[in-house]
């Protein structure tokens, strides 16, 4: 608990901390110190725009310290707003059960799974089951359960665009070709398209392939799966374009959602260079899931990524398939800016020069300047530490980091300039030559 008293003395320094109050609040939760952590929550709710996270730990605080009818009020309250909010007509089915109301909680329960099947608790239901009269099991859970459903972990993340640096071009494109369509339908349906399809992002690491996904899915409030050609490939011939299968599968079972392919090369890789057929038929299998997503689903978006798109089999990027294709360049000076701020953020810093600071970053991918915001950071624990105070980060601070970390971009960028010079018939590169045009 000694960890837990700096931490909490921490707080007492910088009360505005959401960060340091999120992490005391979930210790104290954890530890079972119910009353104290709700406190906190309740602070983090309050300040944090209604922040759900903050919410639902306020009500599994309360169902702790097993305050049922302050929950129900709560709850009730909320749902006004929240009128499919899954994890609230959950607690209020807890709640209900508690108080001995057992057809009433079990109508919230199946509410709440019916919203998200995340949220099934067979051991609750058991016991629901035994003080209703209605024997009935919900048949969608039954079927959903029953189906083969994939092990990949599907998730609901909170980040959105917000939290990405930078991007602009990258986030307004997604923006009015990805996320409009998904929020409006209707609107689509009257030309006859829909939401959905194949985008693929390409360009070199660490610079925000996997994280722009992963704020697309959270803007869209769509579930989101990563996979990458170890999660599919099995040694029993046939097993990996089934698994394959299973994961698209899914996925439009959870529709919407957004998968995410990591390397994608490694997966779609022209079929021409791939000396093993087990490779050829699980690019021919993509390139099918591929089509019927086009056909059969039409909230399933597919995001590719790579760092090669010169090794990707053409087929994938024909219309309907990865059709767009956007370039995740290393982040200009602004977005260096707003990645620095946004890695700095909620963290004790003394007046720091950002703008100075990211003119020493140039080529540095995302990924790097988080590095380097770690890397300051560490130091400047070692320093509290020995100080036995928060000592704050300084521009300086920031300026020895640099020295440790280096820019990781540098190699992908010489290779790329000589497929964007010299086999950019297509016009595939043009971004690429034009991102040589303003940074050399
Ligand atoms: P790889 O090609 O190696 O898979 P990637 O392009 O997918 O890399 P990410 O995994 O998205 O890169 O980025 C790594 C981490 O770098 C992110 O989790 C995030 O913390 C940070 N990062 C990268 N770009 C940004 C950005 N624009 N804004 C804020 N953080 C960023």
């Amino acid at each position: 608990m000694e960890e837990l008293d700096i931490l909490v003395n921490a707080l007492e320094l910088s009360p505005e901390n959401k960060i340091l109050r999120n992490h005391i609040a979930k210790i104290q939760f954890d530890t079972g110190l119910y009353e104290e952590a709700l406190e906190n929550y309740k602070i983090l709710y309050s300040t944090d725009g209604k922040d759900v996270q903050a919410l639902e730990y306020m009500l599994k605080s309360l169902l702790n310290l097993e305050v049922y009818d302050e929950i129900q009020e709560l709850v009730e309250r909320e749902l006004n707003q929240r009128i499919d909010w899954a994890f609230g007509f959950f607690v209020l089915a807890k709640c209900l059960y508690f108080k001995e109301e057992y057809e009433e909680a079990m109508k919230n329960y199946e509410k709440s799974v019916d919203i998200d099947s995340e949220l099934e608790d067979i051991e609750f239901h058991k016991n629901l089951l035994q003080f209703t009269s209605s024997q009935k099991v919900k048949l969608k859970v039954l079927e959903f359960s029953e189906k083969e459903v994939c092990n990949e972990e599907f998730v609901k993340t909170q980040i959105s665009f917000k939290d990405v640096g930078g991007m602009e071009e990258v986030k307004e494109n997604i923006q009015a070709n990805i996320i409009f369509p998904f929020r409006n339908p209707e609107i689509f349906k009257v030309y006859g398209k829909s939401a959905g399809g194949g985008i693929l992002l390409y360009g070199p690491p660490g610079c925000g392939k996997t994280f722009i996904s992963l704020a697309t899915a959270g803007e869209c409030n769509a579930h989101f799966v990563t996979i990458s050609i170890t999660d599919v490939l099995d040694m029993y011939i046939g097993e990996s374009e089934k698994n394959l299968h299973t994961i698209f599968e899914t996925a439009r079972m959870k529709a919407p959602a957004v998968i995410f392919i990591d390397e994608i090369d490694a997966l779609g890789g022209s079929r021409q260079s791939m000396r093993s057929s087990t490779s050829r038929t699980l690019t021919n299998q993509l390139l099918m899931e591929l089509d019927s997503t086009q056909n059969n689903n039409k909230n399933l978006l597919v995001i590719g990524a790579t760092n090669t798109p010169w090794s990707i089999d053409s087929a994938l990027r024909r219309p309907g398939r990865f059709d767009r294709i956007l370039f995740i360049p290393p982040p200009d000076i602004d977005a260096r800016v707003e990645i620095l701020k946004l890695h700095m953020k909620d963290k004790p810093c003394k007046e720091i020069d950002y703008l100075f600071i990211a003119k020493s970053l140039s080529k540095y991918s995302g990924a790097d300047i988080k590095g380097v915001c770690d890397v300051a950071c560490q130091s400047c624990i070692k320093k509290a530490m020995a100080a036995g105070k928060i000592v704050p980060i300084t521009t300086e601070d920031l300026l020895d980091a640099i020295k440790v970390i280096k820019p990781s971009t540098i190699e992908w960028l010489s290779t790329a300039k000589n497929y964007a010079t010299y086999s950019n018939q297509s016009g595939l590169y043009d971004d690429v030559l034009n991102y040589f045009k303003i940074n050399i």
